[in-house]
């Protein structure tokens, strides 16, 4: 069976001073219908410009797809005109961010901006998308719903306001949900409501979601399938239950010791030394983790890790897994 979306070999660039950059290099991976996949990296890994690459909602002039291919359903999405790409946003894939309040229209009232994404899709009168929209705010647990939907957005706390646009993003009940960092301005508690919330909907809707998160807690929590990207790469890719068993790449096993205890909401990834190189000085061969990784050996200067399989359906991209390389072996029984 087809994937519901993949993406090969994406390249997307920003314009710096009249040249681009790119921001994601060369990415490929798969979501498979009602899966749930994270994606995990530090801001500035190209998590969220991957997620608006796919949505088509890079900033205009400025972000650009300049190579790769994205299918959803096995068609290419990626160089749909605005117009039809607005028939797949909200329809066939949502997106959820971080601060509701940039998404949601301070002067409407939640009911009305719930029923303009569904009419926006289908053919119901006012009253029937009303109907749909107090329905979907219980379901996704607001209480007094019908008075809400006659609210407006900065009446409602920060964890009621992702529960409405969770209820806007499943309106019109897509296939795929992305999520950029749907919890992270939340406090702790709610924080574990809204993705409780989230495996719900995606349970009673049959569908997939990529989860896009720094914090490694939120990926064990719900996700199937993990990506962790550094520098606009994916730097390893397994289950969720074999990263966590047996992370490979040093990235990864220092974003493990980065999760944030459940008493402390503090971004703890403060603690991995040094800073994701920036896409301008981006080094041309080489390990892009080099400069921070704990294991580094001289080589990593000089040859550039692909990703490759080091266990089945475990791939890491780092030399001390890398077959092709000569001393391999040798630190395979350092015991890396
Ligand atoms: Fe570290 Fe080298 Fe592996 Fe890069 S390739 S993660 S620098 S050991
Ligand atoms: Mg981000």
């Amino acid at each position: 069976q087809t994937p519901l979306l993949q993406v090969k070999n994406l390249q997307t660039g920003f314009k710096i001073d009249g040249d681009y950059y790119n921001a994601v290099e060369g990415v490929s991976f798969d979501v498979d219908r009602k899966q749930i996949v994270g994606v995990v990296g530090e801001s500035g890994c190209g998590k969220s410009v991957m997620s608006l690459s796919i949505m088509q909602l890079l900033p205009q002039g400025i972000g650009k797809i300049r190579g790769g291919e994205i299918a959803f359903e096995g068609a290419d999405i990626a160089g749909l005109s605005d117009k039809k790409m607005n028939q797949i946003r909200g329809k066939d894939i949502s997106m959820i961010f971080q601060e509701p309040m940039t998404s949601l229209n301070p002067v409407f009232t939640i009911g009305y901006q719930i029923e303009e994404v569904i009419l926006n899709h289908e053919k119901l009168s006012k009253k029937e998308a009303r109907k749909r929209s107090v329905s979907l705010l219980e379901s996704v647990g607001i209480p007094r719903a019908k008075q809400i939907a006659d609210e407006y957005p900065h009446q409602l706390s920060g964890g009621m306001r992702q529960r409405v646009m969770i209820a806007m993003a499943i309106a019109c009940q897509p296939k795929l949900l992305i999520a950029d960092e749907p919890t992270t301005a939340l406090d702790v508690t709610v924080q574990a409501q809204i993705l409780d919330l989230l495996k719900g909907v995606q349970e009673a809707n049959d569908m997939a979601i990529i989860m896009i998160t720094h914090d490694l807690g939120v990926v064990a929590e719900i996700c199937d399938e993990v990506i962790v990207m550094y520098a606009g790469k994916i730097v390893e890719r397994s289950t969720v239950d074999e990263l966590f068993n047996h992370p490979k790449h040093p990235y990864t096993k220092l974003l493990m010791k980065a999760i944030p205890k459940m008493d402390e909401d503090v971004e703890k990834l403060a603690t991995i030394e040094g800073l994701v190189p920036s896409i301008i000085n981006m080094p041309e061969i080489g390990c892009r983790f080099a400069n921070r990784c704990p294991k580094a050996m001289p080589e990593c200067l000089s040859v550039t890790p692909q990703l490759g399989e080091t266990a089945p359906g475990h791939e890491a991209a780092c030399l001390l897994y890398d077959e092709s390389w000569p001393e391999n072996e040798k630190h395979h029984k350092e015991g890396v």
